[in-house]
């Protein structure tokens, strides 16, 4: 059965791009379907060199409506299987989804439980942060520095970047959309020695799609003139605060807990216990081999992130 759902599935690969065609499925002059990304992208139909016509494959379209997709993740190994309405807000949130690093420039993109080494493989030039941190920013002209940030397994980036008078902090969470604002990051300016005065501030984390061009926006990252923060700046031009970043207490039943998130926790808890399981499959029966090979390396990775 499985098999030909397989088969089925192929037909509805566009002949160009090979992702799934969903409607608008539009039709060549000879009847050739394409998706509509590669049609609006190509002068006539590839196949046939015939012109495309407005008219839409509506057969084609109702069955697409009906199929079931496997995620865009799954060569990481999700196996959820989605209809045309799920597919994309889970292949946002899929759990397998690759993650970049964060360094700039740097043009990886991995798996979650593996950012934590290729962060330690690369010469940063300061260590992976914990929950707490006292970092220094050179206050110049132009600077912008990432760290990774690890608490309770869980990961972060933090940046910070100066520009044209202006310091700005963000962190974001690296995992489920709906849970980076479980977290929130303060940034504690002080003077070393000094227990008062100190400024405070402190805002939820935010989720890790988003990039620096929307990130460094005042409404959504925290940023103060330098002309605020000068009395704190040393005499060799260092600004010193405190990075921390917390888990929101909250309590079980509380109104503040929607629906959405609790979900999202209890499937982040659900995949952990999924690792769990397997691994103790794997130890008692080490004749599956191969078949388990994929849950044991992902098992590793995940216990190397839970150790470091
Ligand atoms: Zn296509
Ligand atoms: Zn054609
Ligand atoms: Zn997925
Ligand atoms: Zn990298």
């Amino acid at each position: 059965m499985d098999d030909f759902y397989d088969k089925l599935l192929i037909e509805l690969e566009c002949p160009v791009c090979s992702n799934y065609m969903a409607p608008p499925i539009r039709q060549c002059e000879t009847g050739h379907s394409i998706c509509e990304a590669c049609r609006k992208k190509l002068p006539k139909c590839p196949l046939c060199q015939k012109q495309f016509t407005d008219s839409k494959n509506i057969s084609l379209e109702a069955l697409a409506c009906k199929m079931h997709y496997p995620c865009i993740n799954r060569l990481s190994g999700c196996t959820a299987k989605l209809s045309l309405e799920e597919r994309d807000s889970h292949e946002l949130n899929c759990s397998f989804k690759g993650f970049k690093c964060g360094m700039d420039k740097c043009p990886w993109i991995g798996k979650l439980e593996d950012v934590v080494e290729h962060w330690s493989s690369k010469k940063t030039k300061s260590k992976i942060y914990h929950g707490s941190n006292i970092c220094h920013t050179k206050i110049k002209q132009e600077s912008y520095y990432v760290n990774l940030v690890e608490i309770n397994k869980q990961l972060f980036w933090f940046k910070c970047k100066l520009e044209k008078g202006k310091v700005f902090w963000a962190v974001q969470f690296l995992g489920p959309r709906e849970e980076a604002n479980d977290f929130y990051y303060e940034i504690e300016v002080f003077k070393p020695g000094c227990a008062m005065p100190k400024i405070l501030f402190s805002d939820y984390c935010q989720t890790a799609d988003i990039e620096n061009g929307e990130l460094f926006k005042d409404s959504i990252c925290i940023s103060a003139s330098v002309d605020c923060v000068n009395r704190f700046v040393s005499d060799d031009q260092l600004l010193i605060y405190y990075l921390r970043v917390n888990e929101v207490e909250t309590n079980e039943g509380l109104e503040e807990t929607t629906g959405e998130k609790k979900e999202a926790r209890k499937a982040r808890k659900q995949y952990k216990k999924k690792l769990d399981d397997k691994h103790k499959h794997k130890h008692r029966d080490r004749s599956k081999g191969a078949a388990t090979e994929d849950a044991e390396k992902q098992k590793i990775s995940y216990r190397r992130l839970k150790n470091n």
